[in-house]
């Protein structure tokens, strides 16, 4: 026997029955994204190894080690997108969004792709929706964003297991103040390090405050708190983000340690984590990134987003409102005799287009295995046919729930299953 093809390591098969819980929140998501007034964008699947060593940024996790890129015949390295807010923006920049309107509220959601180490809520393949308005250096947008996932939960109903942290790192200016009050603290400490944050320590030291070694961690305890570096006008816009979600009741915790992997980010940043979940907690971040349009070429324009995980989202919802199994059928055609498997398709195929949900076997097995059949695709009827009541023009109409039984002449059978519909 040929060997069986494996799954590659790391990716996921999404079956029918899953994917029904995909298709809800999918529901939820375009609904809610309507409702603010943001439109679909779909970008590509991959892009330009360029864009997300330039709009990323080098020294990232993703682009120094769990990028998927491979060299193409025209010998350009190509990259399968492991998130997509350079996309976006190359697509905003290419495509002169702003010139539709000065902000461009856009969402997306689809699979991304990194080389990780694959864990419980940690793919190699992996969805995620996300949302960037692109226009606006205004604190009311930021809270917009946030108040759009937060809605995207509240309509999920898990608003309750998660935390929204949330933390500054202010302008440009802002920022190298804190890098140098940073690097000051941490020098006569530097041996004590572990390796990678020794690394950090000049090319990226703000991301020295979310390591996980031990060590790391009680040093940074005590290291100055980037909140005391922000200029003024990077405090003001801070602390009108904060009042306005206290002013929409969007509960929040402020968190001195948070700095996002990414290099873009400025001023505002935030994760929502959920208890519901173990190690891989994180099931949205983001924030703003007013300096990316202009170092992917675009013109200087300040712009906001986040990405949520949709397998970890689903991981949550299903911990907490765990799915029933749905009754899918509405009705299911058992077919007696093997003359009549040439007339039913005809008739399922009517009721097919009037809306029911119908199905019937392909196999031409026993009356008693499709009646099997039918109960385990959970149908709300059965209609039997067979040649007396083929030749009267009536199926049988089998209620399963009550039991009841009755004659219903083909053209009824739709007014009959569901009231509402016309025949
Ligand atoms: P983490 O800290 O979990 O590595 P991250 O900072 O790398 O997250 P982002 O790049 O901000 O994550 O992506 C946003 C969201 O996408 C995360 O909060 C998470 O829900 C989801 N996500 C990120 N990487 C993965 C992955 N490998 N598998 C599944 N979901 C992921
Ligand atoms: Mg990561």
């Amino acid at each position: 026997m040929p060997d069986k093809v494996q799954r590659v390591k790391g990716v996921n098969d999404i079956l029918p029955a899953e994917a029904r819980q995909w298709q809800a929140l999918e529901t939820v998501i375009k609904t809610v994204m309507d409702r603010f007034a943001y439109g679909e964008i779909r970008p590509p699947i991959f892009e330009k190894t360029e864009l997300f060593a330039r709009g990323v940024g080098e020294d990232t996790d993703i682009v120094s080690k769990e990028m998927y890129s491979f060299t193409d015949m025209s010998n350009t390295s190509m990259t399968l997108r492991p998130e997509l807010t350079a996309g976006v923006v190359r697509s905003y920049i290419q495509n002169n969004l702003q010139q539709i309107s000065p902000v461009q509220k856009l969402w997306y959601e689809g699979p991304m792709f990194r080389q990780e180490r694959p864990q419980k809520g940690r793919y190699r393949q992996f969805w995620q929706f996300g949302a960037e308005a692109i226009g606006s250096p205004n604190p009311e947008q930021d809270v917009e964003m946030i108040a759009l996932f937060y809605a995207v939960l509240k309509e999920l109903g898990i608003e309750g297991s998660v935390t929204l942290k949330i933390n500054s790192v202010g302008d440009t200016e802002s920022r190298e103040t804190y890098r140098t009050a940073l690097q000051d603290y941490l020098r006569p400490h530097l041996n004590e390090l572990s390796e990678t944050s020794q690394r950090r320590f000049q090319t990226n030291p703000l991301r020295i405050l979310d390591s996980k070694a031990p060590n790391d961690k009680e040093l940074v305890k005590d290291a100055p708190k980037i909140r005391e570096c922000l200029n003024e006008s990077s405090t003001s816009h801070y602390d009108q983000v904060l009042v306005m979600l206290n002013e929409m009741d969007i509960p929040f915790v402020q968190d001195d340690l948070l700095v996002r992997g990414l290099d873009y980010y400025t001023h505002t940043i935030f994760e929502f984590t959920s208890d519901a979940l173990g190690a891989q907690d994180a099931i949205c971040g983001g924030g703003r990134y007013n300096d990316l349009v202009k170092e992917l070429g675009g013109q200087d324009v300040p712009a906001i987003g986040w990405a949520s995980g949709i397998e970890r989202l689903l991981l949550v919802v299903e911990a907490l409102h765990p799915a029933e199994p749905k009754t899918d059928l509405d009705l299911f055609l058992i077919i007696m005799g093997d003359d009549l498997r040439v007339k039913a398709p005809g008739l399922i195929n009517q009721w097919r287009s009037a809306g029911l949900r119908c199905d019937s076997d392909a196999l031409r097995r026993s009356m008693k295995a499709q009646m099997r059949e039918a109960n385990r695709q959970g149908a709300r009827y059965v209609a039997i046919l067979g040649e007396d009541e083929f030749t009267q023009g009536v199926v049988q109409l089998k209620n399963f729930e009550s039991g009841e039984q009755t004659a219903v002449s083909f053209d009824k059978v739709v007014s009959t299953i569901n009231p509402q519909a016309g025949d």
